[in-house]
């Protein structure tokens, strides 16, 4: 990567600088008690190196989607909380989320001394990329880091507009460790892949996985479909899939990539089907071509997994998003699971396995694979959008590399 990161950054200049970190501590909430903090884990690494340098931290992150009103249940408050237990070190949570009104409070910080503002998108300007917003924000400190890798595939005054900001007032913007790590994984097995490369494609969300399926298709050498997009692939060639998810939108684009996937394209031969996709239905294993109408397609069959699980097994650079099925059903999880332990096999012999994907993460979890593989992101979105080569504002509005 030609952009800077922290590790660039000379640490003995660190010591007394004001350093403005916008992470990702975008936490799920449940009743206004945190249900994961494993977004705030992934955050401390940056946190801890700054404090260790003595430097003055001021993080900026958002949470939920406050479109731009105060609303008390979606405060950082309680991240503030629990970031001070897991840092073992006061934070001090300032309720401002404008740059000029939490100045006053940022500069009673000592050296080493951590605050957090509250919500960044309790101010519409955050996803506006307002420029004034985000130039209250570089006004801050000396530095800008930015660790939120989840957000990079947007352009918001948090993220590029703040690295615009900073920047413009001769500072420097660079990346967090997290973010390094991400975009290192990411970038190396899409640069220079050890083959073979397979890549692993499913879930839901198949409109906005097309990209991706078709900026993947030219690179691995095999590119293994299940989950729900599997079944649009079916009805591109004409296959009955009664009721399955099927995007009638994206029929026409998957008949496209059949044309020119050729054999690098593998669909699943069998399926596993039920009435709907509930504990107690009747689930039953087909051909790919004898599902009946009164059919829901929601795992890939046996044959598939025995297919699919000697491709990865034989692969050196892996890349996986999106579960096989309706995982969260034991009856149709073990087209995902099985997969799961395939990668985490793979990558035991020394593959190269990088994960993706909310869903799929929370899937490699309970397979109780997930560290074994090379890498999981934290960033289901931004990562999808850089397998698909599309650009990253949150990285390339970071400063480039000295030569
Ligand atoms: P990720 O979060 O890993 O990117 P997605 O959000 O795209 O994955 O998709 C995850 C969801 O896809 C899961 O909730 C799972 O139940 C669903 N899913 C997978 N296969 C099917 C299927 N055949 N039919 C309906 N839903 C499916
Ligand atoms: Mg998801």
């Amino acid at each position: 990567m030609n952009k800077q990161t922290i590790s660039d950054v000379d640490v003995d200049w660190l010591r007394g600088r004001t350093v403005v970190v916008r992470a990702d501590l975008n936490v799920p909430l449940d009743d206004g008690r945190i249900a994961d903090d494993q977004r705030i884990r992934a955050s401390l690494p940056t946190i801890e190196a700054l404090i260790g340098a003595g430097a003055r931290v001021v993080l900026l992150s958002h949470l939920g989607r406050p479109k731009g009103v105060k609303d008390p249940a979606q405060s950082l408050g309680p991240v503030a909380r629990r970031l001070e237990e897991l840092l073992g070190h006061e934070v001090r949570f300032i309720p401002e989320s404008d740059g000029a009104q939490a100045a006053p409070a940022v500069r009673e910080l000592r050296d080493g001394g951590v605050a957090l503002l509250e919500n960044t998108r309790f101010l519409a300007g955050d996803t506006e990329n307002d420029e004034r917003l985000a130039a209250s924000w570089a006004a801050l400190g000396d530095l800008f880091v930015n660790d939120a890798f989840g957000t990079a595939h947007r352009a918001h005054a948090s993220t590029a507009g703040l690295a615009e900001a900073m920047r413009a007032k001769g500072g420097d913007a660079v990346a967090g460790q997290l973010m390094a790590l991400e975009l290192r994984f990411l970038e190396e097995v899409l640069r220079a892949p050890d083959r073979p490369f397979v890549g692993i494609i499913g879930g839901a969300k198949i409109s906005s996985k097309i990209g991706v399926l078709s900026a993947l298709l030219p690179r691995v050498d095999r590119l293994l479909v299940g989950g729900a997009m599997a079944n649009t692939f079916f009805r591109a060639l004409g296959l009955e899939t009664g009721t399955s998810l099927v995007e009638d939108d994206s029929v026409q684009v998957a008949r496209g990539l059949l044309e020119n996937g050729g054999e690098c394209l593998v669909l699943p031969v069998d399926c596993v089907v039920a009435a709907e996709p509930s504990e107690h239905a009747e689930a039953r294993v087909v051909g790919r071509d004898e599902v009946s109408p009164g059919d829901m397609i929601l795992d890939i069959g046996p044959k598939t997994r025995e297919r699919y699980g000697d491709m990865i097994a034989r692969s050196r650079s892996i890349v996986w998003n999106g579960p096989m099925g309706v995982f969260e059903v034991d009856q149709f999880a073990e087209g995902t699971l099985a997969i799961a332990k395939a990668v985490a096999e793979a990558c035991d012999q020394g593959a190269l396995g990088v994960l993706g994907g909310g869903d799929s993460a929370a899937a490699a979890e309970r397979a109780g694979v997930a560290h074994r593989l090379t890498h999981v992101s934290t960033g289901g979105g931004a990562s999808l959008e850089l397998l698909a080569g599309a650009p990253l504002p949150g990285v390339d509005s970071l400063s480039s590399r000295r030569s």
